[in-house]
């Protein structure tokens, strides 16, 4: 993988040195050409911080940032081969399309005709050929969305870099456009730097991702890697529904708080967690485990079952509702719970 950004125990804190508050606490990574990279995490998890930092719009505390090998620390942003599409469009209302768009490269002072012809292309590019003339103001939220991208791409960025860029859209539109920035990185072999707090925008449109929370990273993989192979409980609990079940482990498995057995391979000493996501699970008359119904959910394609098991509630099995009705278990009901051994994760922590 060429590398497009490493990134090197960079910290960022804001605030008296030492005293101050840590937005990025000792983060290192490498983002690869063409990818389409995801920060993904909650507020406040240091996502805008990074980008940013590689935008070049803060300085470091500490670290050092490098793009396609050369260091970052000396460069302004304007000299970075770098750009930044933020969630509120930015652009300039009073303004046509097509002088946004070109706005960038006649700053840089590139001839009329050149910025001409890379406007036609960049509104090709987004499938809106035909705006052009029409004032940026006039446009709908997710037409401006789009020219906003054009605007950013018109200058031929190694790297884009995508602050929650779609969180303003609905979510129909929001789906769209998922699809279309995938295209978009796919068509111009940029490598796209993507913040979003939304887990499922991250499965469905990212090469990898990062999973940030408090300033520091604790999963990078490609989107089946995080969903199926989860670090910790943290990225577990963060991504998808996922039942959690605390127990010890024996020789042949996990002894849960009820005394239940579960047979999976755990080769830890101490208490572990397991994880195990709500699909995988069916409701059986034998099962591998036992539970009790709490509460039913119909909800059109699935039934939603919270059970107890182990004397914790909240365990969730999703059902299918296939081949029509079919009579849902009573509140109250004992059912046997079928949990494949390879659905179920051994977390340490
Ligand atoms: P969100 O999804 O809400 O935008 P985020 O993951 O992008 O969150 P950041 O905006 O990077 O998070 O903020 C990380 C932490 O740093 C937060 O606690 C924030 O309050 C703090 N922070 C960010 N910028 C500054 C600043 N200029 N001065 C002081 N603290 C800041």
């Amino acid at each position: 993988m060429t590398c497009a950004i490493s990134i090197e125990a960079l910290s960022m804190e804001f605030g008296a040195p030492g005293q101050g508050m840590k937005a990025l606490d000792d983060i290192s990574l490498e983002i690869g050409d063409n990818e389409f990279f995801t920060l993904l995490g909650p507020s406040g998890c240091g996502k805008t911080t990074l980008l940013r930092l590689i935008a070049g719009f803060e300085q470091p505390s500490a670290g050092v940032i490098r793009l396609y090998g050369e260091p970052m620390q000396e460069l302004p942003p304007f000299r970075r081969p770098v750009n930044t599409v933020f969630q509120s469009y930015a652009l300039f209302p009073h303004m046509t399309v097509a002088q946004n768009i070109g706005f960038g490269l006649e700053m840089q002072g590139k001839p009329k005709a050149e910025i001409a012809e890379t406007v036609r292309r960049m509104l090709e590019l987004v499938k809106l050929p035909d705006v052009g003339n029409r004032r940026a103001d006039q446009l709908s939220g997710g037409q401006q969305q789009r020219i906003a991208l054009a605007r950013a791409l018109a200058s031929r960025p190694r790297v884009l870099l995508l602050d929650e860029s779609l969180s303003a859209l609905d979510q129909k539109l929001r789906k769209d456009m998922q699809i279309e920035l995938k295209r978009l990185q796919a068509e111009t072999g940029i490598t796209f730097i993507f913040v979003t707090h939304d887990q499922e925008e991250a499965l469905t449109m990212s090469d990898r991702i990062a999973v940030m929370s408090k300033g520091r990273i604790l999963q990078v993989g490609t989107p089946n890697d995080i969903y199926e192979n989860p670090a910790n409980r943290t990225v577990a609990d963060f991504i998808g529904e996922t039942n959690f079940l605390i127990g010890d482990p024996f020789s042949g498995g996990v002894r849960l708080a009820d005394g239940q057995l579960l047979s999976v391979p755990c080769s830890q000493t101490t208490p572990v967690t397991l994880a195990i996501r709500p699909e995988r699970i069916s409701l059986s008359d034998s099962g591998n485990l036992q539970g009790e119904v709490e509460e039913v959910v119909y909800i059109g394609t699935d039934t939603l079952y919270l059970l107890k098991v182990a004397g914790q509630s909240g365990f969730r099995v999703r059902q299918q509702n296939r081949c029509g009705a079919r009579a849902l278990l009573a509140r109250g009901s004992k059912v046997g719970i079928e949990v494949p051994v390879d659905a179920i994760r051994v977390l340490v922590e």
